[in-house]
């Protein structure tokens, strides 16, 4: 905030469907430290429900992993952060001062494979005795994709949630009644126009999905498939390289890990 009372706008966003912006929680809070992100995460646990395994991505500020702790402490739930890879790579770059092992580290990041993350690490870490110093402090199932089991859906940065700033856009120089007034018409119009816009989809999933699976279901025509017994099948794509799926009666697996990661049928999946 920049008007006459300084503060911070906090704002819990999560995804819907479609990949929209669902604004979940609002505060105006004096500063961003343990107390106000505990209050605030507090507010986020009571308007979304006592819902185990969320996953918080964020930036590393400490305030928001107390915060969380607190919470997990004092009620039955286990919530997941995860780190947001642009303020981390951010962070990495301020400290290591190289290019080459940022874009190494981001690379490493958005592996789906375990086994490819270790070797793309080993080079990072065998190249900078000083990006090893570095990394040794962030564990890997904060930031890597292969080891969060699925709970970014993918969603490795804050980029889209903080383009939320772009509705409040004015508002925050405005007296803290009006900056409330303001949230309140603006997440309205926008809720509205989400719902608009979702009632004008056909069909049995989202427009995003239906194109993917659209993709996806192309993709697995050109594929072989071989049974190897009543769940497992192995399946050789166009370019001659072999995955092998898992189908059970409540969930699917695959080499490629994209149904465990992103909660959608790749194509091998699609093809068997
Ligand atoms: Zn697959």
């Amino acid at each position: 905030m920049y008007g006459k009372y300084k503060g911070n706008l906090l704002i819990a966003t999560a995804c819907d469907a479609e990949n929209g912006l669902l604004p979940i929680d609002f505060a105006i809070v004096e500063s961003e430290n343990r107390s106000s992100w505990t209050f605030f995460l507090w507010n986020l646990f009571f308007s979304i429900g006592c819902i185990n395994n969320v996953c918080v991505i964020s930036d590393r500020h400490l305030g928001i992993i107390a915060g969380m702790k607190a919470i997990e402490e004092a009620s039955n739930v286990t919530w997941h952060h995860h780190l947001c890879m642009r303020h981390m790579i951010d962070n990495f770059k301020k400290n290591v001062k190289s290019k080459e092992l940022s874009d190494q580290v981001w690379r490493a990041a958005t592996l789906k494979c375990p086994n490819q993350f270790a070797d793309e690490m080993r080079k990072i870490l065998s190249a900078s005795p000083q990006a090893r110093t570095w990394l040794d402090q962030v564990p890997p199932h904060t930031w890597a994709l292969c080891y969060d089991d699925g709970r970014r859906h993918g969603t490795m940065t804050t980029n889209r949630a903080e383009s939320m700033n772009s509705v409040f856009k004015g508002v925050r120089g405005l007296p803290v009644t009006a900056i409330l007034q303001q949230t309140f018409i603006r997440v309205s119009d926008y809720f509205y126009t989400r719902c608009e816009s979702g009632k004008s989809m056909s069909g049995e999933h989202v427009s995003s999905m239906q194109q993917c699976l659209e993709r996806t279901t192309h993709d697995a025509r050109a594929m072989l498939v071989r049974r190897l017994d009543r769940s497992e099948f192995n399946v050789q794509d166009k370019n001659a390289v072999m995955y092998t799926t898992f189908l059970y009666s409540d969930h699917v697996d695959c080499q490629c890990h994209v149904p465990k990661l992103f909660h959608y049928p790749c194509a091998h999946v699609i093809a068997t």
